[in-house]
């Protein structure tokens, strides 16, 4: 569904991207995964066209994005940090939102403004919202759309326990719909049993792309966190073989 091909991105002389390439799929639940600044948002951030890569191409259902923006409506994205008009109202920014994205109101997903409980708080002005309500806005805007295609960009961070929940089963369910997911995380124990492939990216490279079952099986480990962990090693001992190898040849 989206193809990200050897996509380099440089910001003054700080290179974020490093030729990164990677397929995601319909009907995957995918973890994007990395320490801070490894280059997970800028990667969104490209394959939504916020950021234009400075080489590589992503495509989106085998179409170049640079030359067409009319994909982006078939994407519900929730950014890592919303930024709204602070003096509107949270009912004004979802009437915006529905007259840009131009879906009429029956095919209106509702069900996390009723879970959130939004209806209570539309009156209350963006400028004046805690972080939480906040990420329940953005969480709201992401999936109201029905997009066959749901870019989460650190969706739980700042939401209370239950909000956390209610939204992870909003993802079960879209995934059951053969969605495809994108999701980072810095809390990898609540992924467990909602991704089925993980990217590891370190350094604005990508380390690894596997499904579930890859990583399981290559590590014996049945939790995304513990086999991410172990997969990691295991990559890291790799890299250390192949410079040992160079030693041992006499390269270096
Ligand atoms: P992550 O989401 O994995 O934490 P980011 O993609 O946000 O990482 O950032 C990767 C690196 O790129 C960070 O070091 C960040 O400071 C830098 N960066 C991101 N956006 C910009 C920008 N617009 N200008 C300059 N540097 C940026
Ligand atoms: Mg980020």
């Amino acid at each position: 569904m989206i193809a990200v091909q050897n996509i380099s991105k440089q910001f003054g002389k700080f290179k974020v991207l490093n030729h990164v390439s990677f397929e995601c799929r319909r009907g995957e639940c995918i973890a994007l995964i990395g320490p801070n600044g490894s280059g997970k948002t800028t990667v969104i951030k490209s394959m939504l066209g916020m950021v234009i890569p400075d080489s590589g191409t992503i495509t989106f259902e085998g179409h170049d994005i640079a030359h067409d923006w009319r994909y982006r409506n078939r994407i519900g994205y929730m950014p890592q940090i919303g930024r709204y008009p602070e003096n509107m109202s949270i009912g004004q920014v979802l009437d915006m939102m529905q007259d840009i994205r131009k879906v009429p109101e029956n095919r209106i997903d509702h069900d996390l403004f009723e879970a959130f409980k939004i209806k209570s708080l539309l009156h209350k002005r963006m400028g004046t919202l805690s972080g939480g309500t906040r990420q329940k806005v953005s969480a709201c805007l992401a999936f109201m759309f029905g997009a066959q295609a749901l870019i989460l960009d650190e969706p739980s961070a700042g939401l209370d326990p239950l909000s956390s929940e209610i939204l992870r089963e909003k993802i079960l369910a879209e995934k059951a719909k053969n969605k495809l997911v994108i999701i980072t995380s810095h809390i990898l124990s609540e992924l467990d049993e909602l991704v089925t492939e993980a990217i590891y990216m370190q350094d604005g490279s990508l380390r690894f792309h596997k499904t579930m079952d890859e990583l399981q099986s290559q590590t014996g480990e049945s939790k995304l966190a513990r086999a991410i962990a172990a997969a990691i090693r295991q990559c890291d001992r790799d890299a250390a073989g192949v410079d040992e190898g160079h030693f041992k040849t006499g390269r270096l």
